[in-house]
């Protein structure tokens, strides 16, 4: 399918410009700069099983669609993208097509919660093993491989702790045993972290967050440069069906026409309300891959562009003062999800992680985490100011 024309391949221009112009050559017939909604089931052919462009089905392929999986492919240096329903969708779809029974796969011990719900209580009945380990410890990973083991599944920077897996060092422990690596970059998004490049198989996003970046859709996306992966989720996307809609995809291009300016704006501002905490008497631990005290600090610095819009911090107090915390704040929204353009506050314990309460990935009580949003930072500093006072 090559409609909107223009693959990856002719885009040899800087982040920037591939985010507003991969995929989103102007409409052929009209002219129309923005790429059409394409709002359409199904397409007229003139010859029995002739398409006009390729197109026969929107489950199987839609032009807004496309367009959006050209753009992310391109920003992720690959040449296959895939968009989903939800970021679940696009890891249900690729658990299916990369496994099979009897196949075991290594997961990340703070996993982000859907992940683990989905591999614990759904590929386990059906077959698949795991085991939980703390992916920044390259040895803890070799001692987890087994004969069966097909997958890595690396999250970096992970929820809501931040902690760092050296992508490239993955990528060297399943080539030597035969598995792929796959990477979700929800949190660092394409503009800080190219894993592809680092030696990773598959990226997998939540769109959702940072590349929808305006809190008005759930999405998901696959990307794979290697052409056996990218067949195997264009099959079972297909078969499956749990593909974005034609208005997700187009409100999901509209966001990550921004994608820049705004991980840069989110960074600028993480990187201000960590000076506060820091320096905040009430604060106990801020964690931040940006701070050389944190422990992935290093690897973060090799494999990231900068160290994103999200920042967890400890409050005296215990859980009694976290929780007022999260409802003192006037800007800083209380709500669970992130990479918006607005600031979100939440409480893991309670909020995101409360389902994880008594397992391996249980946080602690007094943890806060925030999502900084693209205000006026000086606003974003005085709101987490009056909460904490
Ligand atoms: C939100 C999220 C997901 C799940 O995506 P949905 O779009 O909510 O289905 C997966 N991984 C990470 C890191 C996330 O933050």
């Amino acid at each position: 399918m090559s409609f909107p024309p223009g693959g990856p391949d002719e885009f040899a221009d800087g982040f920037a410009t591939r985010a507003i112009h991969a995929g989103q050559d102007p409409d052929p017939f009209t002219g129309s700069i923005a790429v059409p909604i394409y709002q359409t089931s199904t397409y007229a052919q003139d010859v029995v099983g002739e398409t006009r462009g390729g197109y026969d089905y929107s489950r199987a392929g839609n032009p807004t669609r496309t367009a959006l999986e050209q753009a992310l492919a391109s920003l992720e240096g690959a040449s296959h993208g895939y968009a989903f329903a939800s970021g679940m969708a696009a890891s249900d779809t690729l658990i299916r097509a990369m496994l099979r029974p009897g196949d075991h796969v290594i997961i990340p011990d703070d996993a982000y919660g859907g992940t683990f719900r989905l591999i614990d209580k759904i590929c386990v009945p059906w077959g698949i093993s795991y085991t939980a380990t703390a992916l920044s410890d390259l040895d803890g990973v070799r001692d987890a491989l087994r004969t069966e083991t097909k997958l890595i599944w690396c999250e970096t920077p992970t929820n809501p702790l931040l902690g760092i897996a050296d992508i490239a060092g993955l990528a060297d422990i399943a080539g030597v045993c035969g598995a792929k690596l796959l990477v979700d970059n929800t949190f660092a998004s394409p503009y800080l972290q190219q894993p592809i490049d680092l030696g990773a198989d598959v990226v997998l996003h939540s769109t959702t967050k940072y590349i929808g970046g305006h809190s008005d859709i759930i999405g998901g996306a696959l990307i794979t440069d290697e052409d056996g992966l990218g067949e195997a989720f264009a099959f079972h996307a297909k078969s499956m069906g749990a593909i974005a809609g034609p208005f997700d995809a187009w409100l999901t291009l509209r966001g990550v026409k921004t994608l820049a300016v705004r991980m840069d704006r989110h960074c600028d501002n993480a990187e201000a309300v960590v000076d506060l905490l820091l320096a905040h008497p009430r604060v106990g631990r801020v964690y931040y891959p940006g701070l050389p005290s944190h422990p992935g600090h290093q690897v973060a610095t090799g494999q990231m562009l900068r160290f994103g819009g999200m920042v967890s911090f400890t409050v005296a107090g215990g859980r009694e003062e976290a929780v007022k915390v999260c409802q003192r704040t006037r800007l800083f929204i209380l709500g669970e999800s992130l990479g918006g353009v607005e600031s979100l506050i939440e409480h893991p314990g309670l909020m995101t992680h409360a389902s994880v309460a008594g397992s391996q990935l249980e946080v602690r009580d007094d943890l806060i985490r925030l999502s900084v949003g693209i205000e006026d930072v000086d606003d974003l500093l005085a709101d987490l100011r009056d909460a904490l006072d």
